[in-house]
Parts: structure tokens; sequence; C-alpha cells
């Protein structure tokens, strides 16, 4: 459902799906999400800030795109706010032209430079992973601001950790957003958990710190949470190896949990039009978020 154009036009449009969709995103327009923000910073949440869109087929679009994170980085450092930037590769022409997209980003990275900030590249479905290692690799051998989004049901990943760690490098473990087949993702559950957890510990471990590399542990698993919370305090990680990393709306009683414990948290804060195919990938990681969607029809 997240790729069908007939359903988006149709359900971006009603009321019931615009109501639940503010659960996650605090409005459409970047002034709602810094707004958002500024609130989370008050609570002692950092935050990463993406503007909804994937797979652009204009290079006009992949320069727009491009200008808006440049002006959302002069934005956040008017305003003093503690708040990333995370961007899809497609959203920056990699569709179009790798070239152009690796321009783009190394814009933005220059830009993050210039105004003290970071930014992080998302990781898009399987076909995409190679040319996102590579412009990551490009990108990082300028600077040590940005970082990228490893998939853990991936079977590849735990060859790109390694070959990522003698970077230094900074990157999101997440479990993975789309649909892949056995062949080169693992199909259970259990399987997808474990290798998040043997991953993350594995850029946790001195050696990796050593290098400098950073962890963002982005996942709302409670069990996984507290589990890579037992590894950190055993093996005395300092705050500044790693941050967890949740989605805006999503878990707050455990947010609030981790923050009360002095865990360093970022909540990732999406806005933009385009939220169909996002939203749909929301409601896909958890039938129950579908009642809710049926609830406020009702309602
Ligand atoms: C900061 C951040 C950045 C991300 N970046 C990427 C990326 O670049 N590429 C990519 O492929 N994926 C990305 N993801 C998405 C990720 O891959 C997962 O699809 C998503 O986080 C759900 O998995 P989970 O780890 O939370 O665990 P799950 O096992 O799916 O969920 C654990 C528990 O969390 C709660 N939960 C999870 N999702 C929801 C939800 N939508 N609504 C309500 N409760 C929920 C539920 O209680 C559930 O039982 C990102 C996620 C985060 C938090």
């Amino acid at each position: 459902m997240s790729t069908n154009a007939w359903l988006r036009e149709r359900a971006t449009r009603t009321a019931f799906v615009r109501r639940s969709v503010s659960k996650f995103m605090p409005g459409e327009r970047l002034e709602d999400a810094l707004a958002a923000a500024a609130d989370q910073e008050r609570q002692g949440i950092g935050t990463i800030l993406t503007k909804l869109g994937e797979n652009l087929t204009r290079v006009e679009d992949a320069e727009e795109v491009t200008r808006h994170y440049l002006d959302v980085l002069d934005k956040v450092k008017a305003a003093g706010l503690r708040a990333h930037i995370s961007v899809k590769p497609t959203q920056l022409g990699l569709d179009l032209d790798k070239e152009l997209c690796s321009e783009n980003l190394q814009r933005l990275v220059d830009r993050a430079e210039a105004r003290d900030n970071f930014v992080w590249i998302d990781m898009e479905s399987s076909p995409y992973v190679d040319t996102t290692l590579d412009l990551f690799r490009r990108a990082r051998a300028t600077s040590p601001l940005v970082g990228i989004a490893l998939q853990a049901y991936l079977y590849r990943t735990a060859q790109d950790v390694e070959s990522l760690i003698p970077l230094g490098a900074a990157i999101r473990m997440v479990k993975g957003a789309y649909l892949e087949p056995p062949s080169i993702a693992y199909p259970k559950k259990a399987d997808v958990d474990e290798n998040f957890y043997r991953l993350s510990c594995r850029l946790l471990a001195d050696d990796a710190r050593r290098r400098g590399s950073l962890l963002h542990i982005a996942t709302h698993d409670a069990s996984l949470v507290d589990r890579l919370a037992a590894f950190i305090d055993q093996h005395k990680v300092p705050p500044t190896a790693y941050e967890y990393a949740m989605l805006y709306g999503i878990q707050r009683p455990l947010q609030q949990r981790l923050v009360r414990a002095g865990r360093p948290l970022r909540v990732l804060i999406a806005y933009g039009e385009y939220w169909f195919p996002w939203y749909m990938r929301r409601l896909a990681e958890r039938p129950a978020n579908v009642w809710f969607v049926i609830k406020n029809i009702l309602a």
C-alpha cells in the first residue's frame, strides 16, 4: 500500500487518515517540526528532522530538497536547537544521477560542518544499499559529521559493520522497514532482533569505540533497549559513544523512562506533505496502529 499512488491520492485527503497520522507527525510544515524539536529539548530529548519524500524523478525536485535541508541547517543553528537532519539518497536525486546525489549530499555535509551539525543518511530498500554505502564513504572521507543507517534484517549487514568500523563511522542501527526476500534478509523477527543486538554490541566494543564510532540504537523494542543498556553499563560505554533513537510519538513511556535514567535519546521528527508511504510503513510495523485508524474512522 505504501507504493500505491491511487490510494495515496485519496487517503491523504480524508480527515480520519489525517487525524491518525498526527500521532506520529507534529505537522506538515518545517515550523511544526522545529516547534516540536524545541518542546522535546525542554524534556531533555534531542531530535533528528526529516522531510518526507522519496524516489524523486526530476533534477529540480532534488535541488529543491537539497536547498530545503540547507535552510533547515541554518534555521536549527539560528534557533540554537540540538537537531540533526536525516536524508534519503533518492530524495537527493539518486534515481536520476549518482554523481548529482553525491554532490547534493556533500553540500549538506559542508553546511553541517559550518553550522556545527550532523547529517544522517537513511537506508532505503536493498537495491540501494551498495550505492548508499558508497555515497557515505565519499562524504565520510571529507567530514566525520555524517552517519549512515544499517538494517539488521539484511544478512550482509554484519560484513558492512566490519568494513565501516575502521572508519570510526557513525552508524544508526535499525531493524529495517522494507519488504525484503528471505534470500537476502532474515525472515524471522527473532533472528532480526538477535542480529540487531549482536551488531550493536559489536559497534559498542572497545576497538570500535577507540576508532571513534558512534552508535544510534534506533528501536522501540523495549527488550533490546534494556539488553543493550545492560551491555553499556557492564562495559562502561560512555554516553558520548551512543544514543537511543526513536520516532516521534512512538513508545513515549519508554522514551521518558530512558530520559529519567539519564540515557542519551533523540527522536526523529518527520514532516512534509509526502507522508503517505512513510505512514503506511508505520502502520505495517504494528497491527495495533490499524485499530487506531479504525477508531479514528468511527470518531
Ligand atoms: C530513528 C529511526 C530511524 C530509522 N531509519 C530507518 C532507515 O533509515 N531505514 C529503514 O529501513 N528503517 C528505518 N527505521 C525503521 C526501522 O527499520 C523499523 O522499521 C522500526 O523502527 C520498527 O522496528 P522497531 O525496532 O521499533 O521494533 P519492532 O519489533 O517493530 O517493535 C517493537 C515495539 O515497538 C513498538 N513499535 C514499533 N513500531 C511502532 C509503530 N510504528 N507504532 C507504534 N508502536 C511501534 C511496538 O510496541 C512494538 O512491539 C528507523 C527507525 C527509527 C526509530
